[in-house]
């Protein structure tokens, strides 16, 4: 199938490992043009560097913290610069620490509206206006399978993703006029260190074993195994393809079925 993306400029946010990597890699191999952030210079430029000599791509990557607006607006006016528009847009940051209702700080709220939302919101601003001039976008949040079912001890993602899933069906009523598509994408349990870092924190919770706790969560899907990487981002892929032109708000989940919901 020819998804149509060759020569497409993808921005994917938070992308020097796990989804955002597998998500970027994805791009590259559908021979777009890649950019790519995280907090960490080293590690990003290495996996950019990664992607360069696999799949032959040119890539722009530049290290910053997506909870700084300006950073995000100097990013997206560099990558316009280099490559001469944004195409598709992919939101994505760390995720907020497990912790029940009475555990999470004010602070905890604070940074997670800031990193798991307002960074959705900072990028849109941004992106927008460039799609627009083309008449051809896509956006996509990968959030969580909390937007669609709440996860025990995650308050904070359960809340804050709801708000995501908002401003997505927003903006796709707003902008389907300029044929942008924005969508949401929520990842069930999937092998990443981000996963390993719930693992612990379950298990000095529970005192349980860290592989105790990650069969339980690969048996609570019908496909009874963790979601890979690269599942979400062949997903994401297809979204942001021309096979997928006529999805737009919607939000899709790579969970192997977890979601008990209709
Ligand atoms: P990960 O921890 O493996 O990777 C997170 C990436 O985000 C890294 O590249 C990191 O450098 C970057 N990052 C973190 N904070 C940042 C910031 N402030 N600015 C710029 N970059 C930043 O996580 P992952 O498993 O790839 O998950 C990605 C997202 O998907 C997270 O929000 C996570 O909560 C969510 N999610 C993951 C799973 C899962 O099972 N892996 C399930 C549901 C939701």
């Amino acid at each position: 199938m020819d998804l149509g993306l060759k020569n497409r400029v993808a921005l994917v946010a938070a992308s020097s490992q796990g989804l955002g990597l597998a998500t970027a890699e994805a791009f590259a191999a559908e021979g777009c043009r890649v950019a790519m952030c995280a907090r960490n210079d080293q590690t990003l430029q290495a996996a950019a560097e990664a992607i360069r000599k696999q799949h032959k791509a040119e890539v722009l990557a530049e290290a910053f913290d997506v909870r700084d607006a300006a950073a995000v607006s100097r990013f997206v006016a560099a990558v316009a610069n280099k490559f001469g528009s944004v195409d598709i847009c992919v939101t994505n940051a760390g995720g907020p620490p497990a912790k029940g209702f009475l555990a999470a700080t004010l602070e905890d709220w604070q940074r997670a509206i800031e990193l798991n939302f307002l960074s959705t919101v900072y990028f849109a601003r941004e992106v927008i206006p460039h799609m627009q001039r083309k008449h051809w976008g896509r956006i996509i949040t990968i959030t969580s399978i909390t937007t669609k079912q709440p996860v025990a001890d995650l308050v904070l993602s359960n809340a804050v993703r709801a708000a995501v899933v908002g401003l997505v069906k927003s903006l796709a009523n707003e902008f389907g006029k300029d044929g942008i598509l924005v969508n949401n994408v929520g990842p069930g349990f999937t092998a990443t260190d981000r996963l390993k870092e719930l693992a612990r924190a379950r298990s000095s919770a529970t005192g349980k074993t860290e592989q105790e706790i990650f069969d339980a969560w690969a048996a609570e899907a019908p496909l009874r195994r963790l979601g890979e990487p690269r599942e979400l981002a062949e997903t994401v892929v297809w979204l942001a393809s021309e096979r997928a032109s006529y999805v737009t708000g919607q939000t899709v989940l790579v969970d192997g079925g977890m979601y008990k919901g209709l």
